[in-house]
């Protein structure tokens, strides 16, 4: 009997390292199903990732893990970063879902683009090590890039594949990686890093504030999302008010209208769509129209008309100074300054 044609699942962000563990796998003769992972904060419909598995002739599966993808951001076993990724936890339920999914591809063990050493924290040998034992998926868990460095997988044992024609890379140089893809003809790559937004400083400061505030929770979501594209300003605890910069942000805040308390948006003068989230008081509100008035075309220097809940209101000219400076208060997100303007109400 002609034995089954042994299948992988790749996890895959597109990036070179995931690009070259598959074309690994490939040169093995084993067929290669990509997963892209997505969360609220990474992965998604991408035209990159696409391009890739094009390149790559391999079939692009997106894998919405959002909900169980934040329950590990909030409470990671093996905890966050320097910002709030939680790389070791967010790796392994990558690979625990990729399992879960072993029988519906029909596939056979799990690869992904890890170096040993690449990340000092989250890809030392001992990270690698907790990943594999946190995902349940032991030794079902290849890294083709780094394999000869690490302890003998089952895919290898069983001869699936050859140890030998896997690598050793180890480190953050991707100087191999760069000669690699010039043997294997691969283009256009995109670059290394970005595209989590739990490694960025700022976003995972803003995200920090609804932790504080009891809001990292999936029926927020709008929240994370608002963040992307809007300005964000915090009046006070459970409080926050998004401003959209551009025609974008005033559609994705517009699009929450349901979930705002208050929107505020243009009348007659140009001007951005505010969106107000929580128990606002007279005054925040009023301060609120304000804001939509100086970031509006006249930029505070003339009366306006705005659209407050789809009433018609009318803002007389502002202390653009003043306004500015409670600006710069309210989006002032480290903690010090935080409880400072939260104790002021
Ligand atoms: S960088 Fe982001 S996507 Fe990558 S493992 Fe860390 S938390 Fe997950």
């Amino acid at each position: 009997m002609e034995r089954k044609k042994i299948k992988a699942l790749a996890l895959f962000s597109g990036g070179l390292d995931s690009v070259l563990a598959i074309k690994l796998m490939e040169k093995q003769g084993i067929e290669v199903i990509a997963l892209n992972f997505v969360s609220y904060f990474f992965g998604g419909k991408n035209e990159k990732a696409e391009k890739m598995a094009n390149q790559l002739g391999v079939q692009l599966e997106y894998i919405d893990f959002k909900t169980r993808h934040l329950e590990v951001v909030k409470e990671p076993v093996y905890g966050r970063g320097k910002n709030m990724n939680p790389c070791i936890d967010c790796h392994s339920l990558m690979f625990k879902v990729a399992g879960e999914l072993l029988e519906k591809y029909e596939a056979d063990f799990i690869i992904s683009g890890e170096v040993l050493g690449q990340r000092p924290m989250s890809q030392n040998s001992q990270a690698l090590e907790r990943v594999k034992e946190l995902s349940g998926m032991g030794d079902y868990l290849v890294r083709p890039l780094s394999a000869k460095l690490l302890p003998i997988s089952k895919p290898e044992e069983l001869g699936w594949i050859n140890r030998e024609l896997l690598l050793d890379i180890e480190g953050r140089s991707r100087k191999y990686q760069m000669e690699l893809t010039e043997e294997y003809g691969i283009v256009d790559y995109p670059s290394p890093g970005g595209g989590c937004l739990l490694t960025d400083i700022d976003y995972s400061k803003k995200l920090s504030v609804f932790e504080e505030d009891e809001m990292l929770e999936n029926e927020f979501n709008y929240l994370f999302n608002l963040t992307k594209i809007a300005r964000m300003f915090r009046f006070g605890e459970k409080k926050y008010v998004f401003v959209g910069r551009d025609n974008e942000g005033n559609h994705k805040v517009m699009e929450y209208q349901e979930k705002a308390d208050h929107i505020i948006r243009a009348f007659d003068t140009p001007g951005p769509v505010i969106g107000l989230f929580g128990d606002f008081q007279e005054e925040e509100i009023e301060l609120a129209c304000k804001f939509f008035s100086r970031y509006s075309k006249v930029k505070g220097k003339e009366v306006v008309s705005l659209l407050l809940d789809n009433q018609k209101k009318t803002i007389s000219t502002i202390d653009v100074e003043e306004i500015e400076g409670l600006m710069r208060e309210y989006q002032k997100i480290d903690k010090k300054r935080r409880n400072l303007i939260f104790n002021k109400r």
